[in-house]
């Protein structure tokens, strides 16, 4: 089995499996009970908590863990509870559990360029008074862009600037969804300037459904779950123990073998891509390397079915995918090739690559000529 679609899942890191062992048998204890043994397991949750945060230059009382990065997502909105009529601004390209949940509020849509970056003029223009809250994701989850985050929270930062100046009180948040930087991008909150950053287990070989929300002091949240008063009331519900402590080790390995990851992933994508070149359809890979995870290879096959490729594919046992698994699932075409300006033939053929910890270069190199001859089978075919 060769897997090509690390983006929609990563499998639980073996040093991540060990740290989560004792929390799913003798360490089962809730950690709210009276008794010492459950004492000792807050003590570690705790310490994961803040072990995490650490990682992005923040800390433990400034997370609040979730189910995940939807949970995330709509938790950080939540800031805009307490503020009067306001307007959200979000990067056309992101995630579904962002946009969905924008769409509660008057919202706008900054447009991106034909690599999937910010169009920064755009997002300046639309930066009007009335809008409390910006959300851009660090790195795209279809085409692996990287956002220049700290160039937003400059012109944020004027923003506010203006608004205090003019006596203005309404508040300015920047949000980022981290879930997919958080393997390969080395990330900061203070650097990046923002104020709410989300962040999943489940793309950095870590646990699936778990998440936790980043916040900073000056950003009012409202409960995402009440009841018991976990999470400083936040995200009510038994600790995810095992979850969180699962997350924290995964996340710190990411962080450890990023800098040798980085490169290994350009080298293995530019056997891939090598390969790919071969093919009777020149291949139009998508995104700019310069500013792309090193993990992914989204790439069209202009006129061809990419739904086809894959299904040959999966008999290969090369497994990849049309677009975010959420939406290929839908069959609805790509949000995010849309927004970058390709038109339905490019859509249509177009795959989403992005590679991991088990990939070596035997696996590109078998892959590409699967790949081709997929493509080969299916012109043919016409
Ligand atoms: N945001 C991004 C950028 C993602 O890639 C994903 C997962 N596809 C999510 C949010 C949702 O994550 P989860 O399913 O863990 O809630």
């Amino acid at each position: 089995m060769i897997f090509l679609d690390y983006a929609s899942a990563t499998p639980v890191s073996e040093a991540a499996k060990e740290a989560m062992a004792p929390y799913e048998s003798a360490q089962f204890f809730n950690p709210s009970a009276p008794y010492l043994a459950a004492k000792n397991v807050r003590d570690d949750y705790e310490r994961a908590k803040s072990d995490l945060a650490h990682l992005i230059g923040a800390k433990g009382d400034d997370l609040v863990v979730t189910s995940g990065a939807t949970e995330a997502n709509n938790l950080a909105f939540s800031a805009l509870d307490l503020v009067e009529s306001p307007t959200v601004l979000v990067l056309e390209t992101d995630h579904a559990s962002i946009l969905n949940t924008a769409k509660k509020y008057p919202t706008e849509l900054i447009r991106v360029d034909r690599t999937g970056l910010i169009d920064l003029e755009d997002f300046q223009n639309k930066l009007t008074r009335n809008v409390a809250f910006v959300s851009i994701a660090l790195a795209n989850n279809e085409l692996g862009t990287i956002q220049p985050l700290a160039e937003v929270a400059q012109i944020i930062k004027r923003e506010r600037m203006a608004r205090l100046v003019a006596g203005d009180a309404r508040p300015l948040y920047l949000h980022s969804d981290a879930s997919q930087a958080l393997n390969l991008v080395p990330i900061s909150v203070a650097r990046l300037g923002v104020d709410l950053l989300t962040l999943s287990a489940a793309k950095v070989y870590g646990p699936k459904g778990v998440g936790a929300l980043y916040h900073g002091h000056n950003v009012k949240l409202a409960p995402i779950a009440t009841g018991g008063g976990q999470e400083s009331g936040l995200r009510s519900g038994t600790e995810n123990v095992a979850g969180l402590v699962g997350f924290a080790k995964a996340a710190a390995e990411a962080k450890k073998h990023q800098t040798y990851n980085r490169k290994h992933y350009e080298k293995l994508r530019q056997v891939l891509k090598s390969e790919l070149e071969q093919s009777e359809i020149a291949p139009l890979f998508l995104g700019n390397p310069k500013h792309q995870l090193a993990n992914f290879c989204p790439v069209s096959f202009p006129g061809l079915d990419a739904e086809r490729l894959i299904y040959l594919l999966e008999d290969d046992e090369i497994y990849l995918s049309t677009g975010a698994a959420c939406a290929a699932s839908k069959g609805e075409p790509s949000h995010v090739l849309k927004a970058i300006g390709l038109n339905s033939r490019e859509i249509a053929g177009s795959l989403r690559i992005s590679l991991g910890a088990e990939n070596t270069e035997d696996d590109m190199r078998i892959a590409g000529q699967k790949i081709i001859t997929a493509i080969k089978t299916e012109l043919a075919r016409k």
